[in-house]
């Protein structure tokens, strides 16, 4: 794993920060606890990140920053939110940069460069109206075109650090009569414009991430030059739904560290209560939670890391796999966390007890994640509005361009080869040319099948891994005949069935994911992930969505999968498929959490 220089950056972040146990550490539990108490957004935390210039890393290196790919900027995100999403989500506002990184001219993105690395900067995303929510073409804020630029009236709300930023990307009309060319957007610099003009909303008080800066802004005859514009006059909602296929993808890493985190708490927990003269985790209910925690978290990172790589392999097929990836990562590990609460018993609901009561505030603070940057339903919904094509293209590619199919597969899905330059002007609106993922289904059956001779393989785990893709391969011919029957019409009101395919569909795409990543890290990530049993079990899991439990090969021992869960527990390693190192645990919060060192050896 050495040699995976894209988690480098997050181990030595991790180590720097030092363990968030110790109350004395960056970002250690206690300081976040207490900064949630007072609803204080984190100025020490963010001035330090600064300071550690985390900054440079969202800037791509052609634009004078250290950005080289989104698997590396993922698993740096987790090592922010598994201390605290308040300041993770606040810092990370600036990888809405990317509009500028992907449509800004050359200008604009030294501006942008040199404003967040030599100035702290950072920026807010105003695309939301209180009035319109998702309705982003519905929405009142004008941009009247004028000599030399715009005059800008209007309010944007709710919008996460809308005061606390320097530039904030507004999305105006700009032609009342344009439909889907009536929208253009804005890099609005505040330093720029008439501060008469201009004004901030007040904080929000919000259930979770509660330091935040959650306000809105509002413009009243504001006048931005036409140099504050991106791109094309009427391309503001192409430009805003290319720019959400990265955050919502990225959005993922936020419920990643927010699920690491709760995880670790309640195993700490549960290794450490006693109850009828054993611990909670030596019984199996609480255990087999735990463990199926565990399994939940590696599949989503087999699915986040694949869509982060398949940015810079795929870019004309993200529009369908963010959209997965921002419903079923972020719904997955929100159940993670409403599922390992039951273990932690009442202290869940404790703002204080164990952990500084952290496990409660991961638990609001994460709620939110699948919320903003596009819903669940607004993700379904973009994902359903390419089935039938999708569906079309599988038909219509089926059996033809192997060689370049598989070639794509294991660049994105082998961690170990270099990732082509993302280009974002390469992206999509929608998916006309297929998702790889599922087209490649075949292609995985016939890796799984040559694998029958591989006598490291166990035959019986093998054997559920196929058997598991071929019941995926017939879901999803089925799903593809559901589709192409239907009556589908484009527009925004759907019928609850789609929905339903669009969730299958997700089911599915995660499962390949997980296969792919199988078949091309075995000989790199450990005996633990080389075994498969942690796949099995994860398919198992996966198609319990789509066949009920009897149509399914039976569990098999997952005991292998919980030893390992406890390994990176005991060693300090991210919960992941590349379980990097995390700053090393030194301090015990209390008595009464027994030492999980000691737990262990058993
Ligand atoms: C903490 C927080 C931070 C935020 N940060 C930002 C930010 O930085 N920038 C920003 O621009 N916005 C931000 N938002 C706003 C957020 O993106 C909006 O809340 C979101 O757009 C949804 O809008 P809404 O809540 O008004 O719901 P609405 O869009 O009004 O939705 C109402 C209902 O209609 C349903 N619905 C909507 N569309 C469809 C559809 N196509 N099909 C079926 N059902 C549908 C919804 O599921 C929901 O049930 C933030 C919100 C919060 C709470």
């Amino acid at each position: 794993m050495q040699q995976l220089k894209q988690f480098w950056v997050a181990e030595a972040l991790e180590k720097d920060l030092g363990d968030p146990g110790n109350p004395n550490s960056m970002m250690s539990f206690k300081q976040v606890m207490d900064l949630d108490e007072k609803e204080e957004f984190p100025d020490e935390i963010i001035d330090w990140l600064y300071n550690w210039k985390l900054q440079h890393y969202y800037i791509p290196t052609e634009c004078g920053g250290e950005f080289t790919g989104f698997d590396e900027f993922i698993s740096f995100v987790r090592v922010l939110s598994r201390r605290d999403q308040t300041a993770g989500i606040a810092f990370t506002t600036m990888f809405w940069s990317y509009l500028v990184w992907m449509a800004g001219t050359e200008e604009q993105k030294q501006n942008l460069a040199s404003f967040m690395k030599d100035n702290n900067g950072t920026m807010c995303l105003a695309y939301s109206e209180k009035a319109h929510g998702s309705d982003l073409l519905g929405g009142d804020m004008k941009a009247t075109k004028v000599e030399g630029g715009y005059l800008m009236t209007g309010e944007k709300w709710p919008i996460n650090r809308a005061t606390r930023s320097g530039v904030s990307f507004v999305l105006a009309q700009t032609d009342p009569a344009g439909g889907p060319r009536s929208l253009s957007l804005f890099m609005v610099e505040k330093s720029k414009i008439d501060p008469a003009k201009y004004s901030n909303l007040p904080k929000i008080l919000t259930h979770g991430i509660r330091g935040s800066d959650m306000s809105g802004i509002k413009f009243d005859h504001c006048f931005i030059p036409d140099a504050m514009r991106l791109g094309a006059e009427g391309t503001g909602l192409e430009l805003a739904l290319k720019g959400f296929q990265i955050t919502r993808a990225l959005c993922a890493a936020f419920s990643q560290g927010a699920a690491d985190t709760a995880l670790r708490t309640t195993l700490k927990f549960a290794l450490g209560r006693k109850l009828y003269g054993k611990t909670v985790f030596d019984m199996p209910q609480p255990r087999r939670t735990l463990t199926d925690a565990f399994l939940d978290i590696l599949i989503c990172d087999c699915c986040t890391y694949g869509v982060g790589r398949g940015f810079s392999t795929v870019p004309e097929q993200i529009s369908a796999w963010s959209a997965v990836v921002k419903y079923f990562v972020t719904t997955t590990l929100e159940t993670v966390v409403n599922n390992v609460s039951v273990v932690l018993g009442s202290r869940f609901y404790m703002r204080e007890a164990h952990d500084w009561g952290i496990f409660q505030k991961v638990l609001r603070d994460n709620a939110i994640i699948s919320m903003f940057d596009g819903s669940s339903i607004v993700n379904l919904h973009a994902l359903l509005l390419q089935l039938r094509q999708l569906t079309k293209s599988r038909a219509r590619n089926a059996g033809k361009n192997l060689e370049a199919l598989s070639t794509r597969l294991s660049t994105t899905f082998d961690l170990t080869q270099t990732l082509p330059a993302f280009d974002g002007k390469k992206l999509e609106l929608v998916n006309r040319g297929g998702d790889d993922v599922l087209q490649g289904l075949e292609l995985a059956i016939a890796s799984l099948e040559k694998l029958k001779s591989d006598s490291n393989l166990n035959p019986d785990t093998l054997y559920q891994i196929i058997t598991f893709t071929e019941i995926m391969r017939e879901e999803l011919n089925s799903l593809d005949v559901e589709i192409t029957e239907s009556t589908f019409q484009f527009g925004h009101e759907q019928e609850p069935e789609f929905f339903d395919m669009a969730r299958k569909y997700c089911v599915l795409h995660a499962a390949a994911a997980c296969v792919y990543t199988w078949i091309y890290n075995r000989n790199h990530l450990g005996e633990f992930f080389a075994n498969g049993e942690w796949l099995a079990l994860s398919l198992r899991r996966l198609m319990l969505n789509l066949k009920p439990a009897k149509a399914l090969p039976g569990r098999i021992d997952d005991s292998g999968v919980t030893q390992e869960m406890i390994r990176l527990y005991n060693e300090d390693r991210m919960f992941s498929i590349v379980p990097f190192q995390l700053a090393k645990s030194q301090l015990e919060e209390t008595s009464t959490d027994a030492s999980p060192k000691l737990q262990l050896q058993t």
